[in-house]
């Protein structure tokens, strides 16, 4: 049984790193493409330009659509050959970063990741999820490097809405679940082994974070503050799910999450908001989970703003007969359903839904 464990070479998290980037991105180059869509471009090019300046780097602009299909990586891929860029940055959510990397891998560059929302664990990864041009999911890929820096400036992240940093908690609270999941299988997580003790441990340790100060956090940052308690859940949401999904596996709540970009109506919604409903699912679907365990963690959803309920996410008149197949979806060949211990049959997968469906609504219904 081999295990493997990756990680970004450099993790740098404090307010105000973003004045100081060219400092950071020195060492690693002097010619620098910076991927970010229309408008992280327009909020941050003052505050990079100054910086590179400084620091005597040459930016290298590359506006894309905001959508990370291939045809928007090819077009980062010309650019950054055109240019002979030495350093590919992503500068914003989760699909400049996505873009980023795939882009830097292609072209044999150094990879930098700068999220400005702490929403998804993409920042420290070497996988990139491709969409459609469409915005659909597209599968994903993992690359066989992982940044060489991941930069966050917490005050960025506390002027962003609030709402992104709830869905980063949504996608971080699937990573303890999903990890303890496919390690009881010993399946092979992304980085292409099985899960190393330090990697369960981190996504532990990301689970008690967010259920400890994730309410605090979700208040201070709605304030725009930068407490303790917003920095160990941007931590978490960045760092800590990323180490831990990369590397200890993935099972239902991503598999559902994915899946729920098929449905016109959860077009609005971000990843984490969509995997909040898949770790909802999961937590119906694992007999192994402790009952209070499962409440405990269905009352935090709805305390912080997650969606735990399908009409939480606009499918509440879906049927019964759109629901199963989209459970039959769920369960087929290539899908990550089958990384638990158990089979996962359609059928299941549409109960453990329904499940989760009522268990959010009585939930949600005690604290209206
Ligand atoms: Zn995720």
């Amino acid at each position: 049984m081999v295990k493997i464990f990756l990680a970004p070479r450099r993790y740098v998290q404090g307010a105000g790193v973003l004045n100081d980037i060219g400092k950071y991105l020195a060492p690693l180059g002097k010619r620098i493409l910076v991927a970010w869509g229309p408008v992280v471009s327009e909020q941050f090019n003052d505050t990079v330009t100054k910086s590179f300046e400084e620091n005597g780097l040459v930016l290298i602009p590359f506006k894309f659509s905001g959508e990370c299909d291939r045809g928007q990586i090819g077009l980062g891929v010309d650019k950054a050959k055109a240019e002979k860029a030495e350093v590919v940055v992503g500068l914003g959510g989760g699909k400049a970063i996505d873009l980023a990397k795939a882009v830097a891998m292609e072209v044999d560059a150094k990879l930098v990741t700068v999220p400005t929302i702490a929403s998804n664990d993409a920042p420290t990864s070497a996988a990139t999820v491709y969409y459609t041009a469409e915005g659909n999911f597209d599968g994903w890929g993992i690359w066989p490097r992982n940044p060489d820096l991941v930069l966050v400036d917490t005050e960025v992240i506390v002027k962003a809405p609030v709402r992104w940093l709830i869905s980063g908690i949504g996608d971080g609270l699937a990573t303890w679940f999903e990890a303890e999941a496919a390690y009881k299988g010993r399946r092979i997580a992304l980085a292409g082994g099985v899960a190393t003790q330090a990697a369960l441990t981190l996504a532990r340790l990301c689970y008690d974070t967010l259920m400890d100060f994730g309410i605090d956090a979700v208040r201070d940052c709605a304030g725009h503050v930068v407490t303790p308690a917003v920095d160990r859940v941007i931590e978490a949401n960045t760092l800590l799910s990323g180490l831990g999904f990369e590397s200890a596996g993935v099972a239902t709540a991503h598999a559902v999450g994915n899946g729920l970009t098929e449905f016109e109506e959860c077009k609005p919604f971000s990843h984490g908001e969509k995997v909040a409903f898949g770790v909802a699912t999961q937590l119906c679907l694992d007999e192994d989970i402790d009952p209070d365990e499962r409440l405990a963690v269905f009352d935090f959803m709805v305390d912080v703003g997650l969606p735990v309920t399908l009409a939480d996410l606009g499918l509440g008149d879906i049927s019964e007969e759109a629901l199963r197949s989209f459970a039959e979806v769920l369960c087929g060949p290539d899908q990550i359903t089958h990384n638990h211990v158990f089979t996962v049959t359609p059928f299941d997968m549409y109960s453990a839904m329904v499940a989760a469906d009522n268990l959010g609504r009585s939930c949600k219904a005690l604290v209206e």
